[in-house]
C-alpha cells in the first residue's frame, strides 16, 4: 500500500541511522525529503504544509532536548503526524437514537458505492442488524440489478424501483424505501445513489434532493483511493454540494499513491470511516488511522 511513499519516507530516515544526535542540518534536510514524498504521493499541499511544519517544530524539540537515537525519534514523530492526519482515532457511526438509521451513500460514478453497499449491508447484518439496501441510483443501466445481486449475496433486502414506489424518480424510491424500512423496523437503511464520472450540477442537486428526503443519521462519501490529484476537487466539490459526515476510501488494495487517502480528512474535515480493500464482500474494514500509518513505514 502506498509503495513508493513508504520508500521515499523510509528513505528520509535512513540517512540519520547511526548518528548518536540530530542536527539542524539534519531535521532541515529530513524535512525537504518528507515533504517531496508527501508531494510526490499528490497529497494536497496545505496538508503537506502543516504536515511538514509539525515534523519540524517536534524533530528541532527532539535536537534540543539532545534525544538518542535521532533515526528512532524522527520514525515516532512522523507515524504520530501520520496518524493524526489520517484522522487520529475512529469513531462509531451515528446510530439513530430510535427508527431506523439512515446511512446515504454519494461519490462519484466508479467510485465503489454499490459494492459499498453490499458490504456494508454484510458487515451489519453480521452485526446482528436488519438492513434494506435503496435502489436510488437510476442513472446507471445496471445499477439497480447490480445493488440486487450485492444484496442477496449480502444477505439482506433491496428495495428497487417497481410501480408504486417511485419508477423514475430517484428521491421518490429513496423515500418509500425509509417508508418501509420504517413500518417494517429494519434496523438500517443504506440508500445508493447515482454518481456521473466528474462533478455535475444535476448529480449534486439529485444527491442534495435524495438527502433532504431521507434526513441521513450518515452521508458517507465514496472516494476512489486511486484518482490522484482530483480527489481534494473532488472532496471539496461534495463537501459544498451535499455535505458528508464520513468518508469511505475505496480500492486502497490498488497502486494507489496515498495522496486522497492523506489529503481528504485534511480538506474537508470529515473522518474516514471504512476502507474498501477489493471487490468481495469481505474486502472491506473499519479504518484505523493507526494501523494505516504503521502500514505506510512498516
Ligand atoms: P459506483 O458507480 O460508485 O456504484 O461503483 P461500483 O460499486 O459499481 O464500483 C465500480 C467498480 O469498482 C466495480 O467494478 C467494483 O467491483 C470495483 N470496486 C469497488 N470497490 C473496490 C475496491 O475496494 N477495490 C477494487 N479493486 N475494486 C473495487
Amino acid at each position: 500500500m502506498f509503495g513508493n511513499l513508504s520508500d521515499r519516507l523510509t528513505a528520509s530516515f535512513s540517512s540519520l541511522r547511526g548518528k548518536g544526535r540530530l542536527s539542524e542540518a539534519d531535521v532541515n534536510e529530513t524535512v525537504s525529503e518528507i515533504r517531496r514524498a508527501l508531494l510526490e504521493a499528490d497529497v494536497a499541499l496545505p496538508v503537506v504544509r502543516s504536515f511538514t511544519a509539525a515534523v519540524r517544530q517536534k524533530a528541532t524539540d527532539a535536537a534540543r532536548s539532545q534525544a538518542l537515537n535521532p533515526a528512532q525519534q524522527v520514525v515516532k514523530i512522523v507515524n504520530e503526524e501520520l496518524v493524526e492526519v489520517l484522522g487520529g482515532q475512529s469513531r462509531e457511526i451515528h446510530w439513530a437514537p430510535t427508527g431506523p438509521t439512515i446511512i446515504m451513500l454519494a461519490g462519484l460514478q466508479g467510485a465503489g458505492k454499490t459494492t459499498l453497499a453490499g458490504k456494508l449491508g454484510r458487515w451489519l447484518r453480521d452485526q446482528g442488524k436488519r438492513v434494506l439496501l435503496v435502489a436510488s441510483d437510476l442513472q446507471r443501466p445496471n445499477a439497480v440489478t447490480q445493488l440486487s445481486v450485492v444484496a442477496q449475496r449480502a444477505g439482506v433486502h433491496v428495495w428497487a424501483p417497481e410501480p408504486g414506489n417511485g419508477v423514475g424518480d430517484p428521491v421518490a424510491v429513496a423515500r418509500s424505501g425509509v417508508q418501509r424500512a420504517r413500518e417494517q423496523g429494519y434496523d438500517v437503511v443504506v440508500v445508493d445513489t447515482a454518481g456521473r464520472l466528474g462533478v455535475d450540477a444535476e448529480m449534486m442537486d439529485q444527491a442534495v434532493r435524495i438527502r433532504d428526503a431521507v434526513d441521513p443519521h450518515e452521508i458517507l462519501f465514496v472516494l476512489d483511493a486511486m484518482v490522484g490529484q482530483d480527489a481534494v476537487n473532488t472532496s471539496v466539490a461534495f463537501r459544498d454540494g451535499v455535505g458528508f459526515t464520513g468518508v469511505v476510501l475505496s480500492k486502497l488494495d490498488g497502486d494507489a499513491r496515498g495522496g486522497a487517502a492523506l489529503s481528504v480528512r485534511g480538506v474537508t474535515g470529515a473522518p474516514v470511516l471504512f476502507s474498501s480493500t477489493g471487490e468481495g464482500l469481505g474486502d472491506f474494514e473499519r479504518f484505523h488511522a493507526d494501523r494505516m500509518a504503521s502500514r505506510i513505514l512498516d
